[in-house]
């Protein structure tokens, strides 16, 4: 048996355990990831990054590497259950206002080499057999290896064994439809075969008792995914077969559409489910560990990435000794209402994306069609959706507190806000001077005094490492009387412990 000792092990090395293994050794703290494949598998599944998820990797310097493995797609919106109205981010103000196309394996590919090269080590072939915890950490077994550490975080997806283990109750309803999901190459395509990635409501469609969707992800490549509208054979454990993707092809888009090859394949459904509580006293679940559900509108990747941004610091500074008090229990009074809200909507698009409506819900696809394009419903959407008008509950009296600050330029154009976040640290953005010298702050709060291009409606704002507000103020006698608190409330122990710093 071999042993290591470490600060975090994170069973899993998807898209959730890659991002949050990347936080974690940014902060600089041990982490060891355990994953149970030996080599990597290399389906396009989740394919969308939301403009959320993309300003936070910018902030992390992480887009880009991404961005430069993105498949081509046109400049257009997102979508709500498959209608026609592209959602329109421009309202929220981001510089990332449509979802970017990146196989989920090139994401995890890409952040788990960021994370290596942070210090995080990524075991492949070692799948989590058995949890045990105390008051000091946890030992986690996989095969012949056993990890000791100070936290364990479940990111090993829908069937979390870490889950099973701890017996932690996932409750909600099971699938009402088993779909498919394949990589494959075509060697030839009918005119209704997409030649290019445009709005999610012209790359669907249903004919001859299938539902479809077909992504072109480069040259001969498409990612499919399809059912069969009155859903009576497929069962979730039965292999995926050629004949089969074959047949469903042919029903979609026609004769002229031949089958070359399938590079991968696997099963779905629409269960949805979710934890009720995303801390177990040394374990922690995130991404399809602690939720899962339809899988419209490309939500599931997001949520999981935007719960690694949100514990990974938290984790880091509480592992620190530098967290006020209850800090790594936000994680779940935060993120466990957005994953209730995740569930919520696309349980709502389950009924509106029924491949074949009835009268019923075609009169309510017409309705909604028409509402989304009123502005103000097509805003709230789009910022649901895109994950950008996400708030959180924080204490405090600033109407910013809790929001997440657009990436604004700053001292004429040098500079991107985002570009401060890159060490993984909170900053103290002070707009107006109003932020005294002798102000006392932690180290890993940057004081950062700049010229804002746009007026983000304080002249000083308290930023956590994952981009949201939790102080802010419009005058220096504001800043006076509120700044010490609020490090003291979010981000650092006691203002009297905290080390003098020059302005
Ligand atoms: C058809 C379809 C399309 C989708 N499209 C999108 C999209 O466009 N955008 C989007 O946001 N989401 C999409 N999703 C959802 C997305 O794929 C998932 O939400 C995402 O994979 C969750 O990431 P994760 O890291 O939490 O879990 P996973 O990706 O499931 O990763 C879990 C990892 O844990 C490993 N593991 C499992 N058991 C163990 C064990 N015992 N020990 C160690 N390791 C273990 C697994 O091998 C895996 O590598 C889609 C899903 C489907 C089915």
């Amino acid at each position: 048996m071999t042993e290591i000792e470490t600060e975090v092990v994170i069973a899993g090395a998807g898209p959730t355990g890659t991002t949050l293994a990347y936080e974690l050794a940014l902060a600089g703290v041990g982490t060891v990831v355990l994953e149970k494949q030996s080599r990597r598998v290399e389906q396009v599944k989740g394919g969308a990054i939301q403009p959320r998820t993309a300003e936070l990797l910018e902030s992390r310097g992480l887009l880009e590497p991404l961005l430069s493995r993105a498949v081509a797609r046109e400049p257009v919106g997102g979508h709500f259950a498959g209608l026609p109205v592209p959602l329109d981010c421009t309202p929220w103000h981001t510089r990332h206002p449509y979802p970017i196309t990146v196989p989920q394996s090139t994401v995890e590919e890409v952040l788990e080499g960021q994370a290596v090269a942070r210090g995080a080590r990524v075991v492949h072939g070692a799948a989590v057999t058995a949890v045990e915890q105390d008051d000091d950490g946890v030992s986690v077994t996989a095969g012949d290896l056993r990890v000791r550490a100070r936290f364990l975080v479940a990111c090993d997806g829908g069937h979390s064994t870490v889950r099973k283990l701890l017996g932690a109750a996932f409750p909600g309803r099971p699938g009402t439809f088993v779909g498919a999901l394949a990589d494959v190459r075509l060697s030839a395509v009918s005119s209704l075969v997409p030649r290019k990635i445009g709005h999610m409501s012209d790359l669907t469609r249903e004919a001859n008792g299938y539902w479809a969707m077909l992504v072109p992800v480069g040259g001969d490549r498409y990612r499919l995914t399809y059912g069969q509208v009155e859903q009576t054979q497929a069962r979730r454990d039965a292999p995926v077969t050629e004949e089969e993707i074959a047949t469903a092809l042919r029903a979609v888009y026609g004769e002229e559409t031949v089958l070359d090859g399938v590079t991968s394949s696997s099963r779905f459904t629409d269960a949805t489910r979710q934890v009720e509580r995303y801390r177990e006293g040394r374990v922690l679940f995130a991404g399809d560990a602690a939720h899962i559900h339809p899988p419209y509108g490309g939500q599931g990747l997001n949520t999981g990435m935007q719960d690694a941004f949100n514990l990974g610091w938290k984790l880091a500074v509480t592992l620190q000794g530098r967290a006020p008090d209850g800090l790594l229990d936000t994680y779940h009074a935060e993120r466990h209402p957005v994953g209730a809200r995740v569930l919520h909507h696309t349980s709502a698009q389950r009924v509106l994306f029924h491949p074949r409506p009835d009268g019923d819900v075609a009169a309510l696809r017409d309705i909604f069609s028409d509402l989304l394009r009123l502005p103000d419903t097509n805003r709230h959407l789009a910022g649901l959706m895109s994950g950008l008008s996400l708030s959180y509950d924080l204490p405090g009296e600033h109407p910013l507190v809790g929001r997440r600050v657009p990436d604004i330029s700053l001292d004429y154009g040098q500079r991107w806000l985002s570009a401060l976040f890159r060490a993984g640290h909170a900053v103290l953005l002070d707009l107006a001077g109003i932020v005294p010298d002798d102000v006392r702050l932690p180290g890993w709060i940057d004081l950062v005094r700049a010229h804002g291009a746009e007026d983000l409606g304080a002249a000083a704002l308290l930023i956590r490492p994952d981009g949201y507000v939790c102080w802010a103020a419009d005058d220096a006698d504001a800043c006076r009387g509120t700044l010490a608190e609020a490090v003291a409330t979010h981000l650092a122990p006691r203002p009297e412990d905290l080390p003098v710093r020059p302005g």
